[in-house]
């Protein structure tokens, strides 16, 4: 009996689509390239439960005509290319015309598209590679392709991605790549309804780092820009601070396209060897263009590795030309001039005038200019009520010395009423307020009372949930021990509530994906360690009581500090804002934020009265 037999088409489909769509970022990354090579300057992905139940690309590319829809689903069906000559030369991302069907083997796709040569549009389904549907459709030109239900036919091929969370993150990798190949496009991506990032299009690639990794990664990345003969370098190296723990952060590009390489990865580490520990690497966004004779491309079906046709050269270049980028940006004095020094060469420079500035300011172009120490808008907006009493600190030391507080809780004094009752009087000492008020004369503490008010903001969203978080990129992995590891799982919730996303990584260490939106300068890593500290200490029975003091020291950075200048209306603000709380009157540590003296008081002190 023969038992040789040739496989159905569909079967040959779904292997060919195993070596092609591993993952939900496989099919996200040939989607991205396929906008990329129709001429979009914007494309938007969306992802839903790490997009194996829905992943949307939408570009404003050329479309596809009617009459290709149906081929460009077929296996080795590509625009691209026509004969293998053609390879040599190719400049698109794709050539091989297997995204599309082998994504449509493995799962359900909708396709819209329009070019703007037609009047109208084309809506096109197709599940397991079978049509199910195609009519027009009125829509803008470009493409959206709608992926479904990942690998529902190939379950066992389902059953090894990873949880949501990780493939999302795998996702957003790829987007990022991808972002920061293209800074002339603009590239948004949503996970689960929130926007991770979105850039610009504005063509600078400083600017995209600082929307994709942040304004800390931003400020500390160097310029490098070098050219030989068939080759070019250009992008930012991260100053030696950026080190990282994996290889993640090396990004390169060679002629555009996202890769893997050994010879490059080992010219860059080469680069930075004198200024990196061991098994430490650097983080780095390089643009590698090279003569394409010399750089073969096809070489594994998701082309992320490349060949050289000289390794040596393009080492050596690399390699050279990131030490001495880094060594150059060594020598310049700028970056080592303490303060004192900072301003003996202002005065040196710019005499009596104090212009030139920019001489010893040179990271003045990074985009930390809106950062200004006090967020006034945030913190002085219109006051909102506070439904509930939260005692949460020690008050012994509240009732101190003659200036009795309780007077004001009777007095009422903090309400919307009294408002048109005080007069403030002024600042002094840069830090307290005092307000006349009645027979009495009321002093403020600006940062202690700033300090409650952000509190009880803190407690409020943490309560409600409503915590913002912002996401970190790269995500910091922090080592735990497995106690700690457990402590850390069993109150996710709690974590997650203040603003922390957190994701397991190998074995007992966790990955900090977002932090709290308002850390103030704390590092996120030890704020997080702190908490984790200080629950393996004090057990799981105190956990909201840890969580409350880390919202009371996250407030106590944000709040104005003393010995700054406030305005008049930033205090009026302020007060407005304080008396609406429950407890007006002392900060979460426990000290006053105000305190009042009588006229009565007064009027003893100058033995106006004798009693
Ligand atoms: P390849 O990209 O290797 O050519 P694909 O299977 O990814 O193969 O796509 C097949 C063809 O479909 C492409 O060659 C292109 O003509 C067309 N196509 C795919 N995606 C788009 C898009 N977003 N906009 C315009 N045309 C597209
Ligand atoms: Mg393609």
């Amino acid at each position: 009996m023969a038992n040789i037999r040739l496989l159905s088409e569909e079967t040959i489909d779904k292997i060919a689509a195993g070596e092609v769509i591993e993952r939900p970022a496989s099919i996200v990354k040939e989607l991205l390239e396929n906008a990329i090579d129709a001429g979009a300057d914007a494309v938007t992905v969306e992802i839903k439960e790490g997009g194996i139940s829905f992943i949307r690309v939408t570009d404003n590319g050329c479309g596809i005509d009617p009459e290709d829809i149906r081929t460009a689903f077929l296996r080795h069906a590509t625009s691209k290319i026509t004969t293998a000559d053609d390879l040599d030369t190719v400049e698109s991302l794709g050539f091989r015309g297997e995204a599309l069907s082998s994504i449509a083997a493995v799962s359900n796709v909708e396709l819209l598209t329009k070019t703007k040569d037609s009047l109208l549009g084309i809506r096109y389904m197709i599940e397991g590679a079978k049509e199910v549907d195609f009519e027009e459709i009125g829509i803008p030109n470009g493409t959206s392709i709608i992926v479904r239900n990942l690998f529902f036919n190939t379950p066992v091929r389902r059953k090894f991605l990873k949880s949501a969370i990780t493939e999302a993150g795998y996702v957003a990798e790829v987007c990022e790549h991808i972002a920061l190949s293209r800074p002339d496009i603009s590239v948004k991506f949503v996970n689960s309804g929130s926007v991770k990032f979105h850039t610009s299009g504005s063509g600078d690639l400083k600017e995209l780092i600082y929307r994709i990794y942040g304004r800390d990664v931003s400020r500390e990345i160097l310029p490098i820009n070098e050219k030989r003969d068939e080759i070019s370098l250009n992008g930012y190296l991260g100053k030696p601070v950026l080190n990282r723990s994996n290889r993640n952060f090396e990004i390169y590009f060679v002629n555009g396209r996202f890769v893997k390489s050994k010879v490059i990865q080992n010219a860059c580490e080469e680069g930075y060897r004198q200024y990196l520990m061991q098994h430490k690497f650097p983080f780095l966004v390089l643009n590698i263009n090279i003569d394409p004779l010399y750089v073969d491309v096809n070489v594994h079906p998701t082309k992320m590795e490349v060949r050289f046709s000289n390794n040596e050269l393009i080492s050596d270049f690399i390699s050279s030309a990131v030490a001495a980028t880094l060594k150059v940006r060594e020598m310049i004095p700028e970056a080592i001039l303490s303060e004192v020094q900072k301003e003996a060469a202002i005065d040196v420079i710019s005499g009596e005038s104090g212009i030139n500035h920019e001489i010893i300011t040179k990271d003045s172009d990074d985009y930390s200019r809106d950062e200004s120490p006090i967020n006034t808008e945030d913190v002085f907006s219109a006051p909102e009520p506070f439904e509930t009493n939260r005692v949460l600190e020690s008050r012994e030391n509240v009732s101190q010395g003659i200036f009795v507080q309780q007077d004001l809780f009777e007095d009422k004094l903090l309400s919307y009423d009294a408002m048109q009752d005080y007069r403030i009087i002024g600042q002094v000492f840069d830090t307290y307020w005092i307000i006349e008020y009645k027979d009495k004369l009321l002093f403020m503490d600006q940062h202690a009372a700033h300090e409650k008010v952000k509190y009880e903001a803190l407690i409020k969203s943490y309560e409600n949930r409503s915590v913002c978080s912002q996401q970190i990129n790269p995500p910091v992995v922090i080592n735990l021990t497995p106690v700690e590891y457990n402590l850390v799982n069993e109150n996710l919730t709690s974590f997650e509530s203040l603003g922390f996303e957190l994701e397991n990584f190998k074995g007992p260490d966790i990955l900090l994906r977002a932090i709290p939106l308002d850390l103030y300068g704390r590092s996120a890593k030890d704020m997080f360690v702190e908490i984790v500290d200080e629950l393996a200490e004090t057990g799981l029975r105190k956990i909201s009581g840890v969580i409350c003091e880390k919202i009371a020291s996250m407030a106590c950075k944000a709040a104005v500090k003393g010995n700054t200048n406030m305005t008049e209306d930033e205090a009026r603000a302020l007060i407005a804002k304080l008396m609406t709380l429950d407890n007006p009157y002392n900060c979460p540590h426990g000290r006053p934020t105000l305190f009042s003296m009588s006229k009565q008081e007064i009027e003893k002190k100058f033995k106006r009265i004798v009693n």
